[in-house]
């Protein structure tokens, strides 16, 4: 078995709604030994469909400013803290996020990376276990241990923030361009 076998999740019905509402597992893609990894919320419609995280309109914006600060999506790691599209695109519960944990944790553990940038409130709040002001704290970061390893966790906003409302797009960029100085550092 490959290490990306060994981390992608082949099936799972864990979530009592999620294995009705999704078309397909969405498992996080990019290299295995990435230096950071992207982690969103769930997968929309499209990536659903497509079987891939952070694709469409936010996964070309985002492709654009990686590659604006010399990232390319080939390089990096790009996951959700669910891998199943809750129904309507609503939130992911508490307890799916929960069912879901182990195998973040697994992703991350395989990958250890230098950075791992939450790209909106939910995996943000998520993975810091408290609340978190995302626009307000957006391009901080803090410590955060793992299943016994320690990460650096710096917190972004989702790039669909800025097709809402462009004027997060200057602190969008500005979390890429830290992500960017952290590796560089
Ligand atoms: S969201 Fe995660 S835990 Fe829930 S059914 Fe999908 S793969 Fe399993």
């Amino acid at each position: 078995m490959d290490e990306r076998a060994a981390i992608d999740v082949e099936d799972c019905t864990r979530c009592s709604a999620l294995p009705d509402s999704r078309r397909q597992i969405v498992n996080g893609v990019g290299p295995v030994d990435a230096d950071v990894v992207f982690v969103g919320e769930a997968p929309g419609e499209q990536e659903d469909r497509e079987g891939e995280p952070f694709v469409g309109r936010s996964g070309t914006l985002l492709d654009d400013v990686l590659a604006e600060h010399e990232l390319d999506r080939q390089t990096v790691r790009i996951t959700n803290a669910v891998k199943c599209r809750p129904p309507e695109n609503r939130d992911p519960t508490t307890t799916e996020l929960r069912n879901c944990r182990d195998y973040l944790e697994r992703e991350l553990e395989a990958i250890d990376p230098v950075v791992i940038v939450t790209l909106g409130k939910v995996p943000t709040e998520h993975l810091l276990d408290r609340s978190v002001a995302v626009t307000a704290e957006a391009g901080t970061s803090e410590q955060v241990t793992i299943r016994g390893a320690t990460y650096r966790v710096l917190i972004g906003i989702h790039p669909a923030a800025t097709l809402y409302d462009p004027s997060t797009r200057d602190t969008f960029d500005a979390v890429i361009a830290e992500a960017a100085a952290l590796l560089e550092g």
